[in-house]
């Protein structure tokens, strides 16, 4: 770009002679010949100030030129300020956007510590559900080993009093007619008219005026059982 100093403006001298707006001389007043005469010479610029409007008007010239060459220098300067302005805004923009990444990745180590945590206390509660379940499968054997030993005992019981059975008579195992088992003792107590009733279904045993003991056999399995 041409650069050139503003050129100091020159302030012409005051003319001598009147000049309208349009530039052009004013108009002579009609007057008399004499008058006329004499202004028509006074028109006639003299050579220095003929010489002087040239070289101003070579000097406008010059500033017109300047001033052209500055509108273009200030239009340059304003269109790099304003790529200078978009490359600025597009850094921010990537600045914005680094921020905003930034503010993403904490976010993301913030949840991942807290999946961590997460991740430690489902491991914690696993383990825990483990010991629970073994202790459950424990608690199972052990009940399974409970009823098996009740199962057990109740063979050795007598299912009405609950009392164990022995070699004495009235602890003796009997077999009714129905097919279950009770002491001798209890059968003897629910005899009536001949009739055993038994308590777990009601069906009747004929003792028929017979010694009981002959009516209600021994149940050899449970006595053996039993140790009889
Ligand atoms: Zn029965
Ligand atoms: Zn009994």
């Amino acid at each position: 770009m041409a650069r050139s100093s503003l050129a100091i403006p020159i302030v012409p001298k005051k003319p001598s002679w009147k000049i309208s707006k349009t530039g052009k001389t004013a108009k002579q007043r009609p007057s008399t010949s004499a008058n006329s005469n004499r202004r028509a010479k006074s028109t006639v610029l003299p050579k220095e100030t003929a010489e002087e409007i040239k070289k101003l008007k070579a000097k406008l010239s010059e500033v017109n030129i300047q001033v052209y060459e500055k509108k273009e220098e200030i239009f340059k300067l304003v269109e790099n300020c304003s790529l200078e302005t978009q490359n600025m805004n597009k850094e921010l923009n990537g600045l914005l956007n680094l921020e905003k990444e930034h503010k993403r990745i904490v976010d993301l180590k913030n949840q991942t510590e807290k999946m961590d945590e997460s991740i430690k206390h489902y491991n914690i509660l696993k383990g825990i559900q483990d010991e629970i379940k073994d202790l459950n499968k424990m608690k199972f054997k052990y009940i399974q080993i409970c009823r098996e030993e009740t199962f057990d005992e109740s063979w050795l019981k007598c299912e009405f009093c609950r009392l164990f059975f022995g070699s004495e008579k009235p602890r003796t195992p009997r077999v009714l007619g129905c097919g279950h088992t009770m002491c001798f003792s209890c059968a003897e107590n629910r005899v009536k008219d001949d009739n055993l009733t038994c308590r777990i279904d009601g069906e009747i045993t004929k003792v028929n005026g017979a010694a009981l003991e002959e009516a209600i056999p021994i149940n050899f399995t449970v006595a053996t059982m039993c140790g009889i």
